[in-house]
């Protein structure tokens, strides 16, 4: 999955929409300190579906909303938009069989409201973008998305932390997933079937 274009309004500090295109190749942002570098790298995450807002350096997940400053009052929302070039080989899923070819997922958070994902138009739940990503080896939690710290991290973690990693870039993450719904499924149907033995023993 390649990124190419990225969208922010009233994301963190950038409060006016704001458009950046990804070409092909090596991206490099510069900056001078705080001026938003790695809020570019935490919209990514957060489009991707990230859950924590501790991961997001804030203390609730509307701290992403831009907070004002002495001279422009706050949002009162804040929408990442990324557009992105899966090749087919990677379309699985009900939303990727959708739309192979580009797919682009907004996220926007509204104070008081929460959030609420669209892929390509169409309003999803955060697990399908979570799916969508994962699905293509990549996603929130991505170790291709390396922000400050993480290197160290990554030498510190435990076997079992990594062996999340690696199974997140061979894409099989997605797969946990579906396989706790079809167990949760499984569950669900024993049950019904025991509860349907005991009508049966009732009525006999
Ligand atoms: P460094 O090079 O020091 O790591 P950076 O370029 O990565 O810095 P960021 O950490 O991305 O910078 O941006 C920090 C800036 O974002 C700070 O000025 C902070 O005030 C601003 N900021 C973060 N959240 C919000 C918010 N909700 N509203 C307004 N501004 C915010």
């Amino acid at each position: 999955m390649k990124i190419k274009r990225l969208k922010l309004s009233g994301f963190k500090s950038f409060v006016d929409p704001a458009e950046l295109r990804i070409e092909p190749g090596l991206t490099g942002i510069v900056g001078p300190n705080g001026c938003g570098k790695s809020n570019l790298l935490e919209a990514i995450r957060w489009v991707m579906g990230e859950s924590s807002a501790k991961s997001m350096r804030g203390g609730g997940m509307e701290d992403v909303i831009f907070a004002g400053t002495a001279t422009r009052p706050a949002r009162s929302f804040a929408e990442v938009t990324i557009l992105t070039e899966r090749p087919a080989s990677e379309v699985i899923g009900p939303i990727g069989a959708a739309n192979d070819g580009d797919v682009e997922v907004v996220r926007r958070i509204e104070r008081g409201a929460g959030s609420a994902y669209r892929v390509n138009g169409r309003d999803v739940r955060a697990k399908d973008v979570s799916l969508l990503f994962a699905d293509a080896a990549t996603g929130a939690h991505s170790p291709a998305l390396v922000s400050q710290g993480k290197i160290s991290a990554v030498i510190a973690a435990k076997p079992t932390e990594r062996r999340m990693m690696l199974e997140e870039a061979a894409g099989i993450a997605g797969l946990h997933v579906r396989r706790k719904d079809a167990e949760q499924k499984l569950r669900a149907t024993e049950t019904n079937l025991a509860r349907l033995d005991e009508l049966l023993a009732d009525m006999a």
